[in-house]
């Protein structure tokens, strides 16, 4: 147990943190490129926040959250997804008292009580972004269009977009009613998570995973035949405004979400590519949820974007990850004198921008440069105790094997030059 993490955990290893690095990277870029900030919220927040903000409904806060007791008695949640703590922030800090729309980006932990399998875990990670404070359908094609931008950053092809509009408080209720009606015979035969939302969010049904219950939902009514005018219309736009950004969609009428939050707008991207977890990035327009949560009644539209799925769409679509460059110099030595000078050398070297490590381990000079070697250094220097009387050292370039005489003096400049960092 103690040398095992804990069940539906990974660890980043070094070999690996440069994927993360990379798609972190591309993110924070696209987001910049649209004019998103970014937030940071604590992983874990009071319960009561995701029982509301999620949804008492949802499989989250039915099965899946990581809840404790603190010392003080007080129920806290990791959180299971990133919406919810950044509304009740914009709410803490009255944030929508400047002008709108807010639009901001997270990367966060999530936590979630699941059976762990390939692309689902116990703690992943996702990328998002909410904006606040816009009704206009394009609003919710910027997000959309965020995400395809940053799908496209990455070279990612074969994703699908599905689209669909889940309605707005106006329409849902005469929708509710249609849906309970179509499934009252059917109660006993769905599952008892499915049997508890039949009253309180009979739409929830239509999410479930339970194979049973799918076959039973099979020819339930769609929302989107119920929509109102306003929903209509919003959901009209939303599809001119994709066409006119170039974004091929479908619509799913059977997409749900699994947040009880979301009106009108819900879209996903789903990779055909990785199997059973299939959805990419969820996402929506949810414009009770502010409110919900105790602030002012403003709009909002944002996503989801798991980073291990997006991982293994990558790994499946074959695009490999540049990794980062090695170290730019080595420094092998010879002789305690040497060791010494080598010492002060890789602290200028660093002190002017040049990555460079040395020897501790006193090992001889074929196994120094070994190291050097296994560090992917672009150069190795060479210093002895007479090198070090004479003011030079030997510079090698690992590459071409090219090695040269170059004096203590004019070492920086002269690698800075070779390295292309003037
Ligand atoms: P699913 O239907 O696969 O359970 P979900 O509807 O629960 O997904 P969301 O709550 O919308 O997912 O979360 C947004 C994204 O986070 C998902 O599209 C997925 O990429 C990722 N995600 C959700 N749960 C997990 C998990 N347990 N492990 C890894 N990634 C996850
Ligand atoms: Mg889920």
């Amino acid at each position: 147990m103690l040398t095992r993490a804990p069940k539906g955990t990974k660890d980043v290893l070094a070999t690996e943190s440069y994927k993360w690095q990379y798609l972190e990277k591309k993110f924070r870029q696209v987001c910049e490129e649209f004019g998103y900030k970014e937030v940071r919220t604590p992983v874990f927040e009071h319960t009561e926040l995701f029982e509301r903000g999620v949804g008492e409904t949802t499989d989250v806060v039915q099965k899946e959250m990581y809840t404790f007791e603190d010392k003080a008695g007080r129920s806290i949640t990791l959180k299971p997804e990133g919406t919810a703590p950044v509304v009740r922030s914009l709410i803490e800090h009255k944030l929508y008292s400047g002008p709108m729309p807010l639009k901001y980006f997270y990367i966060t932990p999530c936590y979630r009580y699941e059976k762990p399998q390939a692309g689902r875990l116990r703690e992943f990670h996702q990328f998002g972004i909410e904006v606040f404070g816009g009704n206009h359908p394009a609003i919710d094609v910027e997000v959309i269009n965020l995400v395809y931008n940053f799908y496209k950053a990455l070279g990612v092809e074969g994703i699908e977009l599905n689209i669909n509009s889940i309605g707005c408080p106006k329409c849902k209720p005469e929708y509710n009613t249609k849906l309970r009606e179509f499934l009252k015979d059917k109660l006993d035969s769905l599952c008892g998570t499915c049997q508890s939302r039949y009253d309180k969010n009979p739409m929830r049904i239509l999410d479930c995973k339970n194979e049973k219950c799918q076959i039973e939902i099979k020819d339930a009514p769609l929302m989107i035949d119920y929509l109102c005018d306003e929903c209509n219309e919003h959901f009209a736009k939303v599809k001119e405004y994709l066409d006119i950004a170039e974004i091929e969609y479908r619509v799913d009428p059977k997409i749900v979400r699994g947040l009880d939050y979301y009106t009108k707008t819900a879209f996903e991207f789903i990779s055909n590519e990785i199997g059973s977890q299939s959805t990419v990035c969820g996402g929506g327009r949810y414009d009770g949820l502010v409110e919900e949560l105790g602030g002012p009644s403003i709009p909002a539209v944002g996503f989801g974007m798991g980073i291990e799925r997006l991982l293994l769409t990558l790994e499946n679509n074959g695009i490999e990850i540049p990794k980062e460059e090695g170290l730019d110099i080595f420094i092998v030595t010879i002789g305690e004198k040497a060791d010494k000078e080598a010492y002060k050398l890789l602290n200028n070297l660093r002190k002017s921008g040049i990555s460079a490590d040395k020897d501790y381990l006193g090992r001889s000079i074929k196994a120094q440069f070994k190291y050097s070697d296994k560090l992917e250094a672009e150069y190795t220097i060479v210093i002895g105790d007479d090198e070090v009387d004479k003011g030079v050292v030997s510079l090698k370039n690992m590459k071409t094997g090219a090695q040269e005489e170059v004096t203590l003096m004019s070492l920086i400049d002269e690698l800075k030059s070779k390295l292309g960092r003037q």
